[in-house]
């Protein structure tokens, strides 16, 4: 008898006990910890100040618009437009916005319906690891089987080895979903390690599906090269972004993908049966503040970024203090650091005491791991924590920390 997909999403995100009873999962636990402790929660990436005020005023001026009703399914033209022509500013890539963009609730929905519509069961869908939490449990959902490529700490932070891309992705693959700049880690892959993945993409015919959300977050001059503007790349690749991250508006959901037409097709055959269309209103503001016609969301995206950067200096140097060992990242907004100095080899005990110790919550990296596997054991004792916070927060997160040692 059929026990329903619930059980198989909830074994691949690790929340299936041997009873068979669920768990939370640990960023609940983190939550309500934080709640009942009064602890700065560095858990949840979210900001804590809103994205731009002229991009507030276009949303209230759709409402009072009339825009209130369903938009068209695939998005409304404006920011079908806006997409495309983002693409091309900022990339040189050429994408037809009726045919080749489709708007969706958030990247989240772009990476559920891309991974449904693209594979299932008998396919392989290969990530790097750590990873994204809602990618295993999509492809759970798919009936596809997960493969990952680890990414390892080192001098140059967190990488790749090009022996693992080939390890991973066979014939068997169907999609390679990459992220970067990379949650939870904060990498931004460098051109070879996209090469990498793209050749054995290329060898084995499969299909790269990207999730960019972080574009324009990345710090210290490192740019993101987005997967499809490598050679012969552009045909086998779904681009997907969003506006939450870039314009700190998590709470919105407008995201988009794009790539070759048959795909987006394909992509929203299955879209349109799971929530059809969202977030009317806000996708004529994110239409406004992609088009950038008055440079005003460009010169916040700038800011916020440079914002950003030393936001994640600031906490950087409070987590050594403190006595972690962090891998400064190069985009996001999170930093991953090793708490095993702190004499926890399991960062789960570490979590769990820090909002006592030292008034800040975190989540363990293993979170964002296949559960019981090798990356997971590898990464044990590390810690996420996010600095998109007001700095005034992190003084005093740093405050906390600092009573570690
Ligand atoms: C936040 C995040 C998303 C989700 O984006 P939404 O637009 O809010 O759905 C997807 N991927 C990564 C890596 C993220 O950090």
């Amino acid at each position: 008898m059929s026990h329903g997909h619930w059980r198989d999403v909830a074994h691949a995100v690790g929340l299936l006990g041997a009873d068979g009873a669920v768990s939370s999962t640990i960023f609940a636990e983190m939550s309500a910890l934080a709640t009942r402790t009064g602890a700065i929660n560095l858990g949840q990436g979210f900001p804590d100040v809103d994205g731009p005020a002229h991009l507030k005023d276009a949303a209230v001026a759709a409402i009072e618009a009339g825009h209130n009703q369903y938009p068209p399914g695939p998005g409304i033209p404006a920011l079908l437009d806006a997409v495309a022509a983002h693409q091309r500013r900022h990339y040189g890539l050429e994408v037809d916005p009726r045919t080749e963009v489709l708007v969706t609730a958030g990247a989240t929905e772009a990476i559920t319906a891309t991974i449904l519509a693209l594979a299932g069961p008998g396919d392989e869908v290969v990530t790097l690891e750590p990873y994204y939490d809602s990618y295993a449990a999509a492809i759970a959902l798919s009936g596809a089987t997960h493969r990952t490529i680890a990414l390892r700490p080192s001098s140059e932070g967190f990488r790749l080895d090009p022996a693992d891309v080939d390890a991973a992705v066979t014939d068997r693959t169907r999609l390679v979903l990459v992220n970067s700049p990379h949650n939870p880690t904060g990498t931004v892959l460098t051109r070879d390690e996209l090469g990498a993945i793209a050749r054995a993409a290329v060898r084995h015919d499969a299909l790269v599906v990207t999730d960019e959300v972080y574009e324009h977050l990345t710090y210290d001059g490192v740019e993101h090269v987005p997967m499809a503007t490598l050679p012969g790349m552009a045909e086998r690749t779904v681009t997907i972004s969003s506006a939450g991250k870039s314009l700190s508006f998590t709470g919105w959901k407008v995201g988009w993908l794009h790539a070759r037409a048959d795909l987006v097709t394909a992509v929203r055959t299955v879209k349109q049966f799971l929530t059809y269309v969202a977030s009317g209103p806000f996708q004529h503001a994110v239409a406004v503040g992609l088009a950038d016609e008055d440079g005003r969301t460009g010169e916040y995206v700038a800011g916020l970024g440079r914002s950003l950067q030393h936001r994640r200096d600031v906490l950087c140097e409070a987590l050594v203090a403190a006595g972690f060992a962090p891998v400064a990242p190069r985009g996001t907004y999170f930093v991953v650091a090793d708490g095993a100095g702190l004499g926890y080899p399991d960062a789960v005990d570490l979590c769990r005491d820090l909002p006592e110790k030292a008034g800040v919550v975190g989540i363990p990296v293993s979170a964002f791991c296949t559960p019981g596997g090798a990356v997971a054991e590898e990464l044990r004792s590390w810690v996420r924590f996010t600095y998109v916070k007001r700095e005034a927060t992190l003084a005093d997160a740093a405050r906390g920390l600092a009573r570690l040692r």
